[in-house]
This record gives C-alpha cells, sequence and structure tokens, in this order.
C-alpha cells in the first residue's frame, strides 16, 4: 500500500511551497490537486464559457483533458496535450477556480483522478478535501492555516518579487471571498478533519514548518 500524507487549508497557507520541500526530504511525490481544478478553469476561460455557468461549465467538461505526469521531480499538467504549468497561477485563473469547483461533476472527476495517482505513489497531496474526502485513509493528515491578513501579504511578496504589479487590499478581499466560498459550497467544503493535526503558520517561517512537517511524516514512516 501506497504512503499518503494529506494537506489541506486555504489559498495562501503555504501548502503548496512546504509540501514541495517535504516530498523532496522523503522522497514523495508531490501531488497539487489545486492545479488540476486550475487547468479546468482555463480551459473554461480560454473557451470564453462563464465560470458561473454550471450548466455550460458540465457541458464543456468532457473537451478539457486533463492529464498529470512527474517529469524532473515537478508535477506537469498537460490541458489537451499542451504543458499549461506557466498559465494556473494567475489571480484570474484563482478566483475562476474557486467557483467551478464547487460543481459536483468537476470535482468527481478530479476526485477519481487524485485517487488514482495516490494508489500508484508515495505522496504528499495538498488541496481543500484531501483529507476529509479524497484520502480518508492517509497516514497524516495535517491542516495548514495562517491569519487571512498574513497570507495576503505571503501572495503580495510572491506577486511583487516575480514583478507582477498588485494591490495589497484586493489580493485580501479576493483570499477571504475565495475562503469563504471554498468553506461554504455544499460539495466537500474546506474543514478541517476530524483527525488532522492543526499547524496555524502566521508566525512560523517556511523552515519552521516544514522541519515539524518532515518530523510528524518521519514518525508516520518509522
Ligand atoms: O490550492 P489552489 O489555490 O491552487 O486552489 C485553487 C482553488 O481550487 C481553490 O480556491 C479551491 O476552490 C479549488 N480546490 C478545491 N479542491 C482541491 C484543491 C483546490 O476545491 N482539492
Amino acid at each position: 500500500m501506497s504512503f499518503n500524507v494529506a494537506v489541506d487549508g486555504p489559498a495562501g497557507a503555504g501548502k503548496s511551497t512546504i509540501a514541495k520541500t517535504v516530498a523532496k526530504r522523503l522522497h514523495l511525490i508531490y501531488i497539487d490537486t489545486g492545479a488540476m481544478y486550475r487547468a479546468m478553469a482555463l480551459y473554461m476561460l480560454r473557451n470564453g464559457i462563464s465560470p458561473d455557468d454550471a450548466g455550460e461549465v458540465v457541458r464543456n467538461c468532457e473537451n478539457a483533458d486533463i492529464k498529470i505526469r512527474y517529469e524532473n521531480g515537478g508535477q506537469v499538467v498537460y490541458l489537451n496535450g499542451e504543458n499549461v504549468n506557466s498559465c494556473l497561477r494567475t489571480e484570474d485563473v484563482g478566483n475562476a477556480t474557486s467557483v467551478i469547483s464547487a460543481i459536483p461533476e468537476v470535482r468527481q472527476k478530479m476526485v477519481e483522478m487524485q485517487r488514482s495517482l495516490a494508489s500508484e505513489n508515495d505522496c504528499i497531496m495538498d488541496g481543500r478535501d484531501i483529507g476529509t474526502c479524497v484520502l480518508p485513509d492517509a497516514a497524516l493528515k495535517i491542516y495548514l492555516t495562517a491569519d487571512s491578513s498574513v497570507r495576503a501579504k505571503r501572495r503580495y511578496d510572491e506577486l511583487t518579487a516575480r514583478g507582477v504589479e498588485c494591490d495589497l487590499k484586493k489580493i485580501l478581499a479576493d483570499i477571504e471571498e475565495r475562503d469563504y466560498r471554498d468553506m461554504h459550497r455544499e460539495v466537500s467544503p474546506l474543514t478541517m478533519a476530524q483527525d488532522a493535526v492543526l499547524v496555524d503558520t502566521s508566525d512560523m517561517t517556511i523552515d519552521e514548518v516544514t522541519e515539524r512537517l518532515v518530523r510528524m511524516c518521519m514518525e508516520k514512516m518509522g
């Protein structure tokens, strides 16, 4: 049986940065489930389909062929044969993603893919519903969070460092709106699994959080 770690939490809590490093240290595959939902949202945006039109999104779901491969230690998302990794992390795609990810048919398709990847690989998987829905039997579940103002500032710094002009207030408003949608949707809302370990990263450095997670994983791995 494969060894699976679930990491859930709101946007900007540091899930992907930390899960990626933990994966490298422990020779696990890092599975970024947000990227899969983002690829689906990107398909809709590129084809002029409004994320708010659930019927149209569902009708077009089948036309978006999303494939995940692990190349040179990293996850690559292919959308109809094209490597779309560099198109996924914009704020527009992020916001559209949180709208389409509330649609049950979209989630069903993604969850199937995620379970199949986890059954074939020792992995650390991050998302919103990994511990509660996708991998209820994960060996370790972490709920990673931080104050929304801290998360907004982190995203602001990250975008600014990449040379993207942005507004801190707008980022905070987007994050709070996204949290609300993710936590209040009917299907698989973001919530902490009963058996998850809560890690609040508001006052922690990336290294501190990473060390803590590596230790927890190693304990579970024996
Ligand atoms: O983690 P990331 O910011 O890339 O996720 C983008 C959006 O995808 C989230 O705001 C959430 O709406 C959705 N998502 C989800 N379930 C997951 C992963 C992401 O609903 N397992």
